[in-house]
């Protein structure tokens, strides 16, 4: 982008944010501010999965031989179990060219690797954004710090519950899921010593667990999903009881192999589940959306962090794009176009995934449901991990600018 001044404001210092924040300078060339509310960077301690479709972008960046070495790359593909762990389908696990696996990723861990990428002196801890306003020339942000400071452009990664969202005119209601998630890690000394190093999901009784490897194999990840609507009742997360979360899979109706794996859990959390509805646009002027501020989904299909990575990807390639200042409200709404389409067949795609896992509405016959699950395999392998944000972004690049495909 001609003008290395250009002054460009990321809110938010998530895993969505700093990847923007590493796409924005080595693709478009663009040293952005960071603004991220809490003291410190960080996330939860619980695991995330980079799937191949992200990996291609962060191998791009440069980053993904940092977060290859302190991940988990599994020994071969992921299985869908019944409740006894009997094998109902194997899962996608990597992309058709076998280029890119999916990679188990400790949070801390992948905050991490971004953040090394990232110029501390370009990030703003301790600034929580109160309000965004649109001048007759750029954009004056404020925080509840007292700082406050004007950006020819801003881009939102302040997760689900944005305050950038509302300055283009989106106001989603949340959509509670009807289930929580007990989550966490377990170090990985304490399962049997032939445990296997794959992702695997039992699923019966409305109910599934999820667990696969993370950082070197030392730390397993877990999932567990709930029907519950204790979120309706107060907080959306916060402590649990590892006995609670162990009766909810309990009885002779259960793998005792699962029941082994809940038995070296020693900590968890509870976590309601919530996404909304696709919006309407991402964009206003210079101001747009990246992450979950812009599409929220459920964690079913394990996409969330993956499209806000791959967001990063074409918002830069089209920012690349501009020749000035003047140019950025037209990157930002090519880059809406070619994004808001993409997320919002995932949004979908996250709350189908969810119902087959539980057995819901039309997946309650088992028949029907496993079958979709074993079709869905081969659709999640070439929609999903194939797909390549950075050459999506430049074919339409060349369309937006009137340039014959070759
Ligand atoms: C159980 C579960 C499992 C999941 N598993 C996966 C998976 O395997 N793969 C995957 O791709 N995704 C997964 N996800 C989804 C993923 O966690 C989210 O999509 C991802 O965290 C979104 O990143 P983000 O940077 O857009 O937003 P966030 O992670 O929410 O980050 C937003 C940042 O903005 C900051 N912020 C918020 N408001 C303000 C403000 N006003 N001012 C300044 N800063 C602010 C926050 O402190 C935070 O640092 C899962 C989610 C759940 C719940």
């Amino acid at each position: 982008m001609a003008g290395q001044d250009t002054r460009i404001a990321i809110v938010g210092g998530g895993m969505g944010g700093l990847t923007a924040a590493i796409a924005l300078r080595k693709i478009a060339g663009v040293q952005a501010t960071v603004f991220e509310q809490a003291g410190k960077l960080g996330e939860v301690g619980a695991g995330v999965t980079v799937a191949p479709n992200a990996a291609r972008v962060l191998e791009r960046l440069g980053v993904l031989d940092r977060i290859r070495r302190v991940g988990a790359v599994p020994d071969g593909h992921g299985v869908y179990l019944n409740a006894m762990g009997g094998l109902v389908t194997d899962a996608a696990w990597e992309d058709s060219a076998k280029q890119h696996q999916n990679i188990g990723m400790y949070r801390p861990d992948l905050i991490d690797a971004l953040a090394q990428e990232v110029d501390p002196a370009t990030i703003r801890l301790g600034h929580r954004l109160v309000s965004v306003q649109t001048l007759g020339s750029g954009v004056r942000l404020e925080f509840e710090n007292g700082a406050d400071d004007v950006f020819d452009a801003v881009i939102g990664a302040d997760g689900i519950h944005s305050v950038v969202r509302g300055a283009v005119g989106q106001f989603p209601e949340p959509v509670y899921s009807g289930y929580i998630v007990y989550r966490g890690v377990v170090d990985a000394s304490r399962l049997p010593g032939d445990w296997r190093m794959i992702s695997q999901v039992w699923m019966g009784n409305r109910r599934h667990f999820m667990c696969y490897p993370l950082q070197q194999r030392k730390l397993f990840n877990f999932v567990a999903g709930i029907p519950s609507d204790r979120p309706l009742r107060g907080a959306w997360s916060g402590p649990a009881e590892v006995r609670e979360l162990a009766a909810e899979f309990a009885g002779p109706d259960w793998d005792p192999k699962l029941q082994e794996f809940i038995g070296c859990i020693e900590h968890t959390f509870w976590w309601g589940l919530f996404d909304h509805e696709p919006l309407a646009n991402w964009s206003r002027g210079p101001i747009t959306l990246l992450g979950d501020a812009a599409h929220t989904m459920l964690p079913h299909q394990g996409q969330g962090v993956n499209q806000a990575i791959e967001d990063s990807m074409a918002l830069a390639t089209f920012l690349a794009a501009a020749e000035s200042v003047a140019d950025i409200p037209e990157a930002f709404r090519r880059y809406t176009s070619v994004r808001m389409q993409r997320t919002a067949i995932l949004q979908n795609g996250s709350r189908r995934a969810g119902a087959m896992f539980d057995a819901q509405h039309e997946f309650a016959d088992l028949k029907k449901r496993d079958a979709d699950l074993r079709v869905g395999r081969d659709f999640r392998r070439s929609a999903v991990f194939d797909y390549d944000a950075q050459k999506v972004a430049e074919q339409a690049l060349n369309r937006f600018q009137g340039v014959p495909v070759a």
